[in-house]
């Protein structure tokens, strides 16, 4: 059973420290995926976990047992890794069942998963070509079968999909959550496209500048996120800095430029921050914002708004459509900038740019949070 357990890992190249401090548990079975900014350490640590990368420092534990010092090929990890490639002198059928030919399966049992693979990922027709006479995708595709095929039962996949077109790779991501759990695998998956990661994982790991910001299912981390820089990094939200005007029962009155807003979701406060005058940040993803016109139109979610949202008013100031969501730029009266997002049917619904408008802000969807020792802006930085 491969659970991975990470004790303050750390690996510096000189001056520069790649990833700080690392602890993390993946359990048995679990799809785990880790996801940041460019550049923040997410290739390093999957490569230390894998045995590519020894690090500087802290523990390395695949099932229960210590792994520094052992070799790549010694881990009973299967991997996918952008500059290994795949074995360039054998086809793609002898690439993806090289894994469980020098275990030694039977032939049959063997085929079968062989054959399994190459269907899931389409390159049935592919499997005499060799790896140069393959487009980019189709060498990832290979790369992930054969990793899959390998016997391994920890899969370490650093941007697995990443060459793929978006039709193909959200195909795909579902194929490969779905065999990771047939096959009772666990899976570590580093990815920069955050919707991948929501839809494939069972938690994901944020990180940013070489250190772990918070670990969390997909809902947790977007509708709960714990710190400002997830809030930022996962989806988008609006940030609006004021002070508490007062509260009672878990009802917290923040005053944003004069304008009150309501927020029962305090939690993230400590009872000091929650004094009056104390500054806060609030904030609220674009789609839980309700939007009205001031002709009684209004966006569909009057429902939602509990009743009690404090309401702005405000003129629109930009329209873009999305496809699926319309978002807009409300600059509300008291002059904050409001990122609203409808679903596409508020097309045409009159909602037009230099149209009054009125913003409600359901309490149950407006996240507080301490303002920050060093700034908003650098908290949420992805610099
Ligand atoms: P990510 O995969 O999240 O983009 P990396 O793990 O590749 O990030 O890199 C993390 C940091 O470590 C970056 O600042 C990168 O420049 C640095 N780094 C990575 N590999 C090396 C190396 N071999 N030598 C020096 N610095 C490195
Ligand atoms: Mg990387």
């Amino acid at each position: 059973m491969p659970s991975v357990r990470l004790v303050n890992v750390t690996k510096r190249y000189g001056e520069i420290t790649a990833v700080e401090g690392i602890n993390l548990e993946v359990e048995d079975g679990e799809y785990l995926c880790i996801i940041g900014p460019s550049g923040c350490g997410k290739t390093t640590l999957i490569k230390c976990i894998s045995g590519i990368i020894e690090p500087t420092e802290g523990e390395i534990y695949i099932d229960g047992e210590l792994m520094n010092g052992v070799p790549i090929q010694e881990r009973g990890v299967g991997y996918v890794f952008q500059e290994i490639a795949l074995f360039p002198h054998m086809d793609v059928y002898d690439n993806v069942s090289y894994g469980p030919r020098v275990k030694g399966w039977d032939a049959s049992r063997m085929r079968r998963l062989v054959d399994e693979m190459l269907n899931m990922m389409a390159l049935r027709d592919r499997m005499h070509d060799y790896p140069m006479e393959l487009s980019g995708g189709a060498r990832q595709k290979a790369a992930v079968a054969r990793a899959l095929s390998s016997g391994s039962l920890l899969l370490l996949l650093d941007e697995p999909l990443g060459a793929l077109d978006v039709k193909v790779r959200i195909a795909l991501r579902r194929e490969l959550r779905r065999m990771v759990k047939e096959l009772g695998l666990t899976a570590i998956h580093v990815t920069h496209d955050q919707e991948e990661a929501m839809a494939i994982s069972d938690r994901i790991a944020v990180m940013r500048a070489g250190r772990i910001v918070e670990v969390g299912t997909p809902q947790d981390l977007y509708l709960n996120p714990r710190r400002l820089f997830t809030a930022n990094f996962v989806g988008e939200a609006n940030f609006m800095v004021g002070e508490v005007a007062g509260s009672s029962g878990g009802e917290v009155e923040v005053r944003v430029n004069g304008e009150p807003i309501y927020s029962v979701r305090s939690s993230l406060l400590s009872s000091g921050d929650v004094l009056d005058g104390g500054r806060v940040v609030a904030a609220i993803r674009p789609e839980f914002v309700v939007m009205e016109g001031t002709d009684g139109m209004n966006s569909g979610f009057g429902g939602l708004t509990d009743g009690c949202g404090a309401s702005w008013g405000g003129r629109v100031r930009s329209e873009a459509f999305l496809g699926s969501m319309v978002r807009y730029e409300v600059e509300a009266d008291n002059g904050v900038l409001v990122a609203v997002k409808l679903p596409s049917l508020s097309v045409g619904s009159g909602f037009r740019v230099g149209s009054r408008v009125t913003l409600t802000f359901p309490p149950r969807h407006v996240l507080l949070y301490p303002y920050p020792p060093e700034g908003l802006e650098r908290a949420i930085s992805i610099e």
